[in-house]
């Protein structure tokens, strides 16, 4: 049945996938953006749509609108981003959150969050399993985010019990797929657009912390099935891929699949960097019946290709 869905963050990265997929099954999508990281340009192809409209917004502002669904995407997810304006990026979390729930909660919308695997801080279990507390530094550089994300889901299932609205926490593992920012400073994008540029490969630190990454496409499709379940499951629930890989293994992987002749080279780990990061996704197969089908080298061809058209 077509619905009418909210996507706040939609002209970001994932927002902009999100938004497409949603119209390609029939829906009518409202994108919300500030354009704070996200641009026009992920999602003017949709603009033709008359099914999609387009809202320059903040979240951190009461917004009203009538809709069956909200995702809330919103929130810059790059450190680089995230820790330009800290107190920005709580408010977006926090602010956001309380205006997307009190939207849910008066129109009885279904909303699902956008939460984060930083959640879990530099986790002390591995892989990470929803009922992991985690191990955040609460006064530290990634604060801003992770304590934020961590509020937002503390208001999501606090306005499910009081309020009964209907909630959704998804905790999202790093994600890469084409519409990244070039610049945001996350690591694939980071590497690809080295290679593709001849420059160095900047490894934070001396490159066997791990992440396990994602690719876009998957991580909507999880997204879209978490939204789907009954309104007794609110999760947490992960979605990312168990794929773990260091980072000197994501920049040979780069090197290797682009031909570049770029050097390595190490600069300083930042701060409170996560060791080790790997979803236990169990849960996610038993209630969403959903798993990541793109490996690591695939998604990263896309990416690639993607890069290629807009890196000089
Ligand atoms: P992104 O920076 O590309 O997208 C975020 C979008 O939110 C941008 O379009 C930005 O302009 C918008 N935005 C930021 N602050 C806003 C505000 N106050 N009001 C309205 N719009 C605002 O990042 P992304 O990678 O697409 O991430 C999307 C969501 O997924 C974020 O909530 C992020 O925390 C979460 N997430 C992403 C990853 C990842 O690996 N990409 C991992 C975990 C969680
Ligand atoms: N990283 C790196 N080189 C870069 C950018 C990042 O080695 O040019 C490392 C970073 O220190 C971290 C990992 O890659 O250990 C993932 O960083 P990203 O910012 O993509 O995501 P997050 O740390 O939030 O998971």
């Amino acid at each position: 049945m077509k619905k009418k869905i909210l996507v706040t963050g939609g002209a970001g990265f994932i927002g902009s996938h999100l938004c497409e997929r949603l119209l390609n099954e029939g829906n009518e999508v409202v994108c919300l953006d500030n354009y704070f990281t996200g641009q026009k340009e992920n999602i003017v192809h949709l603009l033709k749509n008359p099914y999609f409209e387009l809202i320059r917004h903040d979240v951190t502002m009461p917004f009203f609108i009538e809709v069956d669904e909200i995702y809330n995407m919103a929130c810059p997810a790059s450190p680089i981003h995230y820790q330009y304006n800290s107190i920005k990026t709580i408010k977006t979390s926090v602010m956001g959150a309380i205006n997307m729930l009190g939207l849910a909660k008066r129109i009885k919308a279904k909303i699902l969050q956008a939460s984060t695997s930083e959640v879990y801080g530099d986790p002390k279990v591995h892989p990470q399993t929803e009922s992991y507390w985690g191990n955040v530094n609460p006064i530290g550089p990634r604060a801003c985010y992770d304590e934020g994300k961590r509020c937002a889901e503390t208001l999501f299932v606090s306005y499910h019990q009081q309020n009964n609205v209907r909630v959704k926490l998804m905790r999202i593992f790093n994600t890469y797929g084409p519409r990244m920012h070039p610049n945001d400073g996350r690591v694939v994008s980071n590497f690809i657009v080295q290679a593709l540029q001849g420059k160095d490969i900047t490894i934070y630190g001396d490159g066997t912390q791990t992440r396990s990454f994602q690719y876009v496409d998957d991580l909507v499709e999880g997204a879209i099935r978490l939204m789907a379940t009954g309104d007794d499951f609110i999760g947490p629930v992960n979605i990312g891929n168990p794929g773990e890989f260091t980072m000197l293994e994501l920049a040979e992987k780069v090197l290797k699949l682009t031909g570049s002749s770029s050097k390595i080279i190490h600069m300083p780990l930042p701060a409170d960097d996560p060791l080790q990061r790997k979803p236990d996704i169990s849960l996610a197969k038993e209630k969403l019946n959903w798993e990541p089908l793109i490996p690591l080298e695939e998604g990263l061809i896309k990416t690639i290709d993607y890069f290629k058209t807009i890196v000089k």
